[in-house]
């Protein structure tokens, strides 16, 4: 059965404006003609000393009919609005990281293509080195029964021909394979960098959000599997509204840039630092418990707390800028959901006992 993957953006949009047309034409054929709900109900007449009161039942059939055109109706526009997810996540702005998708997907195809042909290119040579050493053999037989030498020399000629096939057909492969490997190389490179365009924040070039949900899937497996602990700071920075309001916004985007590199400084190569939204930053710790998490997420509250900052151009003082962090350990069977509520409420209680702090896990919660 087809299902919606197999569709293109594009077959996907006539699908869903086709769906919204019908269900629209629907609506207006309704409206105008009066819906009449009357074969929804039964009459049933009860009689009360001389006068009739009627009274009316629904009827289960028509309701139950109505019902499956209710869940008909309900289908085609979870269809429809599922064949607009692509297009509106393009529109509102994940449009250049939509398509690197499909970039991503078409060199993916065109890797597989060629990895293919290389492979049929070896069956190839090795199926003609099987009839080369078919012809040797044949020829080995040939020559024990023969005497004349006019014959051995037929022989002879007809094995330097075959050699010389073989080496033609050796070079022809060689060539083919450096060409396909040339290719390879080429493809593997514009995926790692559309993989790696996907992944990134275009702004700080820390991990994103697609990251996030990939390391930590990684993450979480490999702790339950090596029974290993894993930890999760969340933090954001102080009054970030004051910098944008009082410096402009591109000086805010400096600010993010640099908590991010001052983030960085502060972590090992395993670990990864995710921009998880505006101002706020997931610093995922593997092998790591909660105690020495704190201790990373301290040091650097205290590094982003003693940069000063200067506007080159004006000369203007930024002022003191601090970070709060929400530190959580992971806990056994925990999703990953479940893990970011548990750092992300303590992120909001350093916020609530003063901002630039640290809050985590005490002993007793
Ligand atoms: P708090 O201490 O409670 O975190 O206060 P805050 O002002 O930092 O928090 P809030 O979340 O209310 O404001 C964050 C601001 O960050 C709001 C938004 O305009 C700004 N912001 C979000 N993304 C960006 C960005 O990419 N660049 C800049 N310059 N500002 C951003
Ligand atoms: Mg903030
Ligand atoms: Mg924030």
């Amino acid at each position: 059965m087809i299902s919606l993957r197999d569709l293109t953006v594009a077959q996907r949009s006539v699908l869903a404006v086709g769906g919204v047309t019908v269900l629209a034409a629907l609506a207006v054929l309704i409206s105008a003609s009066e819906f009449d709900i009357s074969p929804l109900r039964t009459l049933r007449s009860i009689r009360v000393g001389e006068g009739a009161v009627l009274e009316t039942r629904y009827n289960p059939i028509a309701i139950l009919g109505l019902g499956v055109v209710i869940a008909v109706i309900l289908g085609a526009l979870a269809l429809a609005f599922n064949a607009l997810k692509p297009l509106l996540s393009n529109i509102a702005g994940g449009g250049a990281s939509g398509l690197t998708g499909d970039a991503v997907a078409k060199v993916g195809q065109k890797l597989e293509r060629e990895l293919s042909k290389v492979l049929g290119l070896i069956r190839g040579h090795i199926t003609t080195n099987e009839s080369y050493a078919k012809s040797l053999a044949n020829a080995q037989a040939r020559l024990q029964g023969l005497s004349e030498p006019e014959q051995v020399r037929v022989i002879v000629s007809l094995l330097v021909a075959e050699n010389e096939r073989m080496r033609n057909d050796s070079g022809e492969l060689k060539k083919k394979l450096e060409e396909s490997h040339k290719q390879i190389e080429e493809l593997r490179s514009s995926l790692s960098q559309a993989e790696e365009f996907v992944l990134k924040d275009p702004l700080t070039g820390t991990g994103n959000r697609r990251q996030f949900d990939l390391t930590m899937a990684k993450a979480i497996s490999a702790c339950e599997q090596d029974r290993t602990s894993l930890s999760l700071v969340m933090c954001d920075i102080d009054h970030f509204k004051r910098v944008n309001d009082g410096f402009g916004h591109q000086v805010g985007d400096e600010i993010i840039k640099m908590f991010a590199r001052v983030i960085e400084a502060g972590i090992r190569e395993n670990d990864t630092v995710i921009r998880y939204g505006g101002e706020e930053f997931a610093i995922i710790l593997p092998m790591t418990e909660q105690e020495a998490a704190k201790d990373i997420a301290e040091r650097i509250r205290r590094q982003f707390e003693s940069k000063k900052l200067t506007i080159r151009e004006t000369n203007q003082k930024v002022g003191q800028l601090t970070a709060s962090f929400g530190v959580a350990q992971y806990r056994r069977g925990d999703d990953v959901d479940m893990l970011v509520q548990r750092a992300d409420a303590k992120l909001y209680d350093a916020k609530s006992q003063g901002r630039n702090r640290v809050a985590a896990f005490g002993q007793n919660n």
